[in-house]
């Protein structure tokens, strides 16, 4: 199957219950870059090691050659590195028929240092975000934003090639882009429609046949519009936080929600929602990611019945993550979820089970979080969180039981130290 070389990530108006996208675009068209075939294939390296226990192998489910972005590990290549020092560019952009209003540094102001602090968090130390500002004011560029032709879901080609090509030629007396690990357009708020009726947010992830800068393509970058401010006064703490959604595409992750909105994973994870209240990523992500290590993950691949401790996401160290492989490609994750560290709105600690499926692409519901508590109208009514899923988690002494492969998961109690011990029975 024939795929671009790289992933353009176009998003969809998420999270807000005022309105949901009727159109998500995601299948990418070929015809918009040299198509060359793509392998999703594990051999690549991505930010998890390879040398991996043989304990965890039956654990790393892989996709198959087609997905664009797959849930599997390790992440493929191409992405921007998400561990240790990672150097972000921003620049501030501005039109002729959209003039920048304020100053560019109080548009940058709008996501820092909020990100930096998500991302140190929620990596517990292990991604040093570090945004530079080499050019202070807004650049702008030589055409209006009208003639660039950008709107959701346009292609790279040609508008998006010619806005990266008149940045990079605006820009690069005072950038040195080798510099740099990922690149931020933060384009001036009053161009473009109001987030509230069209999201034109967008990244593009390894994206090797973008315009050349100093020597390098500019492969990973995510370019932010308007303002996700959903007038419930929440936009000073909660309205950066579309940038580590977009920063999250440059690490490699996919979507999470879908054509229905936030159905699939609700408010447990920003690749989901990304408006409202501060959310933290799933327990699987941050494995990618490589901000859980190895130590940190219990593969359940054996049958019979066995334990697993873990300890509540926010916290720094511990087993964090059971997974219970079904296949090659897909699995159950298990996680517990506490009020802590990036999330705020969790009104019902306890253990979080999800189906992950590394075949199934960004947008399309490669992860599917179980709701123990189905139809219950959930435990929370803050604006743009998923009410449904708010109350998914299990409690102890509930279980879950997958009919299809007989798998059970019981949370069976919590110890001194607020760990819950899990039990997963598989035939
Ligand atoms: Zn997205």
């Amino acid at each position: 199957m024939q795929q671009p070389t790289w992933r353009q990530i176009r998003e969809a108006r998420r999270g807000t219950a005022l309105a949901t996208c009727a159109v998500l675009a995601l299948t990418v068209t070929t015809s918009a870059s040299t198509g060359r075939l793509m392998e999703e294939s594990p051999q690549a390296a991505g930010p998890v090691s390879l040398a991996r226990a043989t304990t965890l192998s039956p654990c790393m489910i892989t996709g198959t050659m087609g997905v664009q972005m797959s849930e599997g590990v390790p992440t493929s290549a191409g992405y921007s590195r998400s561990t240790g020092t990672v150097k972000a560019l921003n620049l501030m952009v501005d039109f002729s028929d959209a003039p920048g209003e304020g100053s560019a540094l109080d548009r940058l102001a709008e996501f820092f240092p909020q990100t930096s602090d998500w991302f140190r968090t929620s990596s517990y130390g292990r991604l040093d975000y570090r945004p530079e500002s080499p050019v202070p004011d807004w650049l702008r560029m030589p055409k209006s934003f009208k003639e660039y032709g950008i709107e959701r879901g346009a292609p790279f080609d040609p508008g998006y090639r010619e806005l990266v090509t008149d940045i990079v030629a605006e820009a690069d007396p005072d950038v040195d882009f080798r510099e740099y690990d990922l690149v931020n357009i933060l384009i001036t708020p009053n161009a473009g429609p109001s987030a509230l009726d069209t999201v034109l947010s967008v990244t593009f992830a390894g994206n090797t046949e973008a315009p050349v800068a100093d020597g390098v393509p500019v492969s990973n970058a995510s370019f932010v519009y308007s303002r996700q401010d959903d007038g419930s006064g929440s936009y000073g703490e909660t309205g950066y936080r579309v940038l580590p959604h977009e920063n999250g595409h440059v690490f490699g992750l996919p979507d999470l929600y879908t054509q229905d909105g936030g159905g699939a994973v609700g408010h447990w994870d920003i690749m989901s929602e990304d408006w409202g209240a501060n959310n933290d990523l799933l327990a699987w992500h941050k494995w990618k990611l490589g901000w859980i290590g190895d130590d940190q993950i219990s593969c359940a691949s054996n049958s019979g019945t066995t334990e697993h401790t873990l300890s509540p996401l926010p916290e720094n160290g511990g087993t964090k993550l059971a997974f219970v492989p079904l296949s090659s490609t897909k699995g159950y994750a298990l996680e517990v979820r506490t009020r802590g560290g990036n999330d705020e709105a969790i009104c019902k600690p306890g253990v979080l089970v999800y189906r992950v499926d590394a075949e199934v692409d960004t947008g399309r519901g490669p992860i599917t979080v179980s709701d123990s508590t189905k139809d219950s109208g959930g435990c929370t009514r803050r604006p743009n969180v998923h009410a449904e899923l708010s109350d998914a988690t299990y409690e102890p002494g509930q279980t879950f039981t997958d009919k299809k492969s007989g798998v059970r998961l019981t949370v069976s109690d919590i110890d001194t130290e607020g760990r819950y011990r899990v039990h997963v029975t598989r035939p």
